[in-house]
Formats: structure tokens, C-alpha cells, sequence
């Protein structure tokens, strides 16, 4: 099997990967801003962490899995303006600030278990960790990353030598033009560390620090809580592409200033799913999500199929048509893999191939056409079954619980079986053929009993 190699965002090449700790990985990953549901795109980011994570396990290496709730400071401009997307939430739903963090941080939860994502090892809020942050801020003040302006402690990023490094950001280029004063803030890619509460106002979430009444800036509690969980320097750091220029890049600034390590030595990125040529977003209020996929008639497992067929290093577009699409291709290998019974031995040759093409920084399109080439190949059914078996522990599609299940038939397929009646009563054999093909191509199969033709989905 070929070597793991992954690609960081960080040094902008696949290389191979390797353990700071031998048989170990440590993996940290963005979570959700629990001031709404998650949508089908942000989904997408947390079905590449899992294969990632699968894709670990299936190496062999023992994975601890950190993910993040932000509840709290995540402002509605990710370069720190506007109003805590929390207190804002808040307005609109009518629960306080704290019964809304714990309401859609259960449906974040939710939808993951619906998905078959494997859940991290340690789920750390923001607001649980209020101390580590106020530490390692005061630590950056000790070494003179920061200063005071009239609403909040800022991290300098002038002090910083190659600040922006992960997004290629062009500092010289930002100086020329920073013509425009950013408030109080003495340069563009400066970041509040703490915020003050407003004058005169309480908020819902804010606590005592050693600079003031506030809250903590967005960025500092992934610093803060990865280091509390694993360590100053770990393997990998994940989350979507959005992250690169602003959050991922300051959570590496800060975390530069005070241990002096990049934080994680692999930094990986999820593509955005878009819809239509607009890339989702939880800001807008429309968005889909698993919900609405579910009501629509798919499965969870049909979206995670559908995330699988486009590499994640991709954007992809979200249309109903694709994933119906997608949907048949499941339903039939579902149905296959369910006849090929009782598993026997994995054939090492095809399982060979699949590995190769995950190690292939996780190309799962790939690996999924090797699934396709051993449903055709000349081995016995209980060993594809075997070898499918083993394949799933990183596709995570649950072929080993699928059982069939009496479907309704809806009434344009019945016309078609009647059609295709017809035809074979008239020994248009050809005719029949086609119509059964179409038939099977919306899911149904027609098996011909002694009582006429009988009709499963
Ligand atoms: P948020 O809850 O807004 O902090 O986002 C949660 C995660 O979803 C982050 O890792 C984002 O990068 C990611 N994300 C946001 N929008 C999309 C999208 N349209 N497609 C894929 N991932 C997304
Ligand atoms: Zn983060």
C-alpha cells in the first residue's frame, strides 16, 4: 500500500505524512458557531474531517479528536466588526444566548450522527475555556504582541516576521494600501484578542479579564483549547477554505508569538459546496440543510455519498438532480452489495487499489471507481462482500445494516411494469427489456412470478 501522503495548505504540496508521535495523531478541527442549524455546506467540511479521520484509523494510527463549539465572539464580519453572531441569534430566536449554544449544538450533533461521522474524542466550548484564553493572551502581552485600543486588546501583527504565511497574504501590498484608518486598529490584519463589552451595556456573555469586562476575539480560543488538548505543535489542524485568510491565519499568529510553533504540522482545508454559483452561507438565513435533504426523501447516507463522488480539495455544486443522481448509483450498489451475502475473504488486490487511492491525499472519488471496477470483476460475490466490508470502515455507508425496504410503488413505475406486461404477452422481448432497464434505473426491480410480475424498490 502506497504511503499516506496529505496535502498542507500550509506549505502548498502533498507530502508525505508522518506522526510527530509514532502510531499517534492529534487532529483538531473548527467546529460550528451555534447561533443557527448547520447547513448541507458546512456538512461537507465536517464529511472531509471524518474520511480524514477514517483514513487515519484505516493507517493504523490511533487518532485524538478535538472539535470546537464557538459560543461565544464569533462577530458577524470575521474581521472582528459587527455584533456577536451570538447575541445577535439570540434576538432572533428568543432564547438567551446560553439556551441557544446548547439548542443547536445538540442539532449540530445530531446531524453528524445522522451523517455516521465518528464523534471527536473531546468537545471543548469556547466558554468553558474563558481562563485559558485570558492566559494565553496575557501571555502574548508579556512578549508585546498587543495593545489597547477604545474597544478591546488587539494582537499587532506588524510584530509578527511572516505573518499571513498560510494564506500568501501580501503584507506589503496591505500596507501600500491601508490608506483608510481601520478604526482604532493600527493595521488591517489586526485582531481583537478581547473585546470589551460596549459602554454602558451588559451583555449576556462577558466576564471579568484582567483589561475589562468583555469577551473573547474569535481566534484565540482554537489557540487556547488545542493547546490545552493537544499540545503546542500537533499533526493536524482542519476546518474549510473560508479559514485560510482570517481565522486559520491568526490562530497561527498567535499561537507563533507565544510557543513559537506553527501549531499543527499539516493544515487542511475543505472546499466550499456551493449552490447554484453562490457559495452557501449561515449568514444569509436560506440554507438547506440535512432536514430538508431527509423530508426530500434521501437518506443522510445518500448526502454522504454524494460528498464522496467530488474530491475535497474541489468546490462542488449542490443540486437536487446530482444528488438524485448519486442516489441511484447508492441504491443499486447497496442492493448488490446486500445480495453478495455473507462475507468471505478480502481480495487483496482490489482493497490494494482502494488504499492506494485514499493514501492519494484522500482520493475517494477514485477509490469509490474501484468499488464500481470489483462489482464487475471476476470474484466470488462473498469475497467482494468481504473486501467492501473492510472498504467501509472509511466510507462509513453502512453496508453491512442496509436491508431492503418495501417501497411504495409509485404509480408511473406501475404503468411502466404494465407497459412492459404488455410487451412480453406480445413477445416484444426488446421492448420488455428496455422498459424493465427503465424500470431499474428509478429503482425498482421486476421479478416475474407465476401471479404476474412482482415489483420491489
Ligand atoms: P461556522 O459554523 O460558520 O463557523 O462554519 C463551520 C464550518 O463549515 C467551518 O469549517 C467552515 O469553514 C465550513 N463552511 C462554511 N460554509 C461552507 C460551505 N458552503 N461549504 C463547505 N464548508 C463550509
Ligand atoms: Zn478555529
Amino acid at each position: 500500500m502506497t504511503p499516506l501522503q496529505l496535502f498542507d495548505t500550509y506549505e502548498r504540496k502533498v507530502r508525505a505524512f508522518e506522526p510527530l508521535t509514532a502510531g499517534r495523531v492529534g487532529m483538531y478541527a473548527c467546529g460550528p458557531t451555534v447561533y443557527n442549524f448547520a447547513h448541507i455546506g458546512n456538512l461537507r467540511t465536517y464529511l472531509f474531517e471524518d474520511i480524514l479521520r477514517r483514513v487515519l484509523e484505516f493507517n493504523g494510527y490511533e487518532v485524538h479528536h478535538v472539535m470546537n463549539i464557538t459560543d461565544v465572539g464569533h462577530l458577524t464580519s470575521d474581521a472582528d466588526s459587527g455584533e456577536d453572531k451570538m447575541e445577535l441569534g439570540s434576538k432572533r430566536t428568543g432564547m438567551t444566548a446560553w439556551e441557544m449554544a446548547d439548542y443547536y449544538s445538540e442539532a449540530f450533533i445530531a446531524d453528524l450522527e445522522r451523517l455516521n461521522i465518528l464523534m471527536p474524542d473531546v468537545w471543548c466550548k469556547a466558554t468553558d475555556h474563558i481562563d485559558e484564553q485570558i492566559a494565553f493572551v496575557e501571555d502574548l502581552e508579556t512578549k508585546g504582541y498587543t495593545y489597547r485600543t477604545n474597544d478591546g486588546i488587539y494582537f499587532d501583527s506588524q510584530k509578527l516576521n511572516g505573518y499571513g504565511h498560510l494564506a500568501r497574504l501580501d503584507v506589503e501590498g496591505l500596507r501600500q494600501g491601508a490608506r483608510v484608518q481601520p478604526g482604532e486598529r493600527r493595521f488591517v490584519t489586526d485582531f481583537a484578542l478581547w473585546k470589551f463589552s460596549p459602554p454602558g451595556e451588559q451583555r449576556q456573555m462577558e466576564w471579568q479579564s484582567p483589561w475589562g469586562i468583555g469577551f473573547p476575539g474569535w481566534h484565540i480560543e482554537c489557540s487556547a483549547m488545542s493547546a490545552k488538548y493537544l499540545g503546542d505543535f500537533f499533526d493536524i489542524h482542519c476546518g474549510g477554505e473560508d479559514h485560510i485568510p482570517i481565522h486559520h491565519t491568526n490562530e497561527i499568529a498567535q499561537t507563533e508569538a507565544s510557543r513559537g510553533t506553527r501549531l499543527a504540522n499539516f493544515w487542511m482545508h475543505g472546499y466550499f459546496l456551493q449552490v447554484g454559483d453562490a457559495k452557501m452561507a449561515k449568514s444569509d438565513g436560506e440554507f438547506l440543510r440535512l432536514k430538508t435533504v431527509i423530508e426530500k426523501g434521501f437518506d443522510a447516507s445518500s448526502y454522504r455519498y454524494f460528498c464522496m463522488t467530488a474530491h475535497y480539495r474541489t468546490q462542488m455544486s449542490f443540486s437536487w438532480d446530482s444528488l438524485q443522481a448519486t442516489n441511484t448509483a447508492l441504491q443499486r450498489l447497496y442492493q448488490l452489495a446486500y445480495d453478495w451475502g455473507e462475507p468471505g475473504e478480502i481480495a487483496s488486490g482490489m482493497l490494494g487499489r482502494f488504499a492506494d487511492h485514499i493514501n492519494d491525499d484522500l482520493n475517494i472519488p477514485r477509490a469509490i471507481a474501484v468499488i464500481w471496477d470489483m462489482v464487475k470483476a471476476d470474484i466470488n460475490k462473498a469475497d467482494k462482500k468481504a473486501t467492501l466490508l473492510e472498504m467501509d470502515k472509511v466510507l462509513g455507508l453502512g453496508f453491512a445494516d442496509w436491508r431492503p425496504q418495501e417501497r411504495e410503488v409509485p404509480a408511473d413505475v406501475m404503468a411502466l411494469v404494465e407497459q412492459r406486461e404488455q410487451a412480453r404477452q406480445s413477445r416484444d422481448f426488446t421492448r420488455a427489456d428496455s422498459l424493465r432497464a427503465e424500470v431499474a434505473a428509478l429503482g425498482f426491480q421486476i421479478e416475474d412470478t407465476r401471479e404476474g410480475p412482482k415489483v420491489t424498490g
